[in-house]
């Protein structure tokens, strides 16, 4: 199979329209075979100076949705928003004089935002987490109870949930969490993830070696740069053009196979999402 026969899904990727390439990275990310965005919010305090509280998660929200919509234009495919509030937020907070208790509750006020905007709005899911970082108790628990919250209304809404957690393989207890409310294990997707992962569903970092292990382990998986689109950190992470490059890497090594399973039948299980129907005739696209 050839690039150009497949849909092509970066599952996780910032775009920031304030500071960053934005559409350009897009466009990158287009020339080079990609089709389909996940486009994450930045975090709050990245885009936005004001205190954390509804208004800010809107605006914040309401840029990445508008970004998403200049993605759609220059993509053969589209993008989806996944918007959520940072678990790095917690200590922001806690930081500026909050209690931690105080902290879970605006971090739950920015999901109840987020899963409003997937209920009647253009987002696709909402995303949630823990510190990836060494935290109290207290902070600790707060942010547990935040990520339960998350898959309360991941739950109610029936819509997938995106993680930012520490690293690791073994999320079997906060699979079980998701699954106590109601939610399938397999909605609940980890970000960042290596290429082994028991719990949820993995979005493997577009790493040769992560993703030999993923083809290897034979799981459902998704592929993501993780692309912050920040200027003052260029090469911090992946660039837009890595998972069109690695699915390239992927063909030429016949696995045909693998390349499916992550960017149309993991996405369609996952998210309900079609990537074949949504993308258009790219030999077509222009006459
Ligand atoms: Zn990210």
């Amino acid at each position: 199979m050839d690039i150009e026969e497949t849909p092509v899904l970066d599952n996780h990727l910032h775009l920031d329209p304030v500071n960053g390439r934005n559409v350009e990275a897009v466009e990158e990310f287009a020339e080079h075979g990609g089709t389909h965005l996940l486009v994450l919010n930045k975090p709050s305090w990245h885009l936005t100076e004001a205190a954390a509280d509804e208004s800010t998660f809107r605006e914040v929200f309401d840029l990445t949705v508008g970004a998403v919509e200049d993605a759609t234009e220059v993509l053969p495919g589209r993008a989806w928003p996944v918007l959520g509030v940072h678990p790095a937020l917690v200590s922001r907070l806690v930081e500026d004089g909050h209690t931690p208790e105080e902290a879970r509750d605006i971090m739950q006020t920015g999901l109840d935002v987020a899963a409003e905007y997937v209920t009647d709005g253009p987002a696709l899911a909402i995303k949630s987490g823990r510190p990836h970082y060494d935290v109290d108790d207290a902070v600790w628990e707060a942010s547990n109870e935040v990520m339960r919250h998350g898959f309360e209304l991941a739950a109610d809404g029936d819509f997938a949930i995106q993680l930012h957690t520490e690293g690791g393989e073994d999320f079997a207890e906060v699979a079980r969490w998701a699954e106590e409310r109601g939610l399938d294990r397999t909605q609940v997707v980890k970000h960042y993830s290596g290429g082994r992962l028991v719990g949820p569903t993995k979005s493997v970092l577009a790493d040769k070696d992560e993703l030999e292990i993923a083809i290897e382990e034979d799981e459902p998986f998704l592929m993501e740069t993780d692309y912050i689109d920040d200027p003052d950190r260029p090469g911090a992470v992946l660039g837009p053009k890595t998972v069109p490059r690695r699915v390239r890497w992927l063909l030429e090594s016949n696995h045909d196979e693998a390349v499916r399973t992550a960017h149309v039948e993991t996405p369609g299980a996952v998210y309900g999402i079609d990537t074949e129907a949504t993308l258009a005739d790219r030999d077509g696209s222009g006459d």
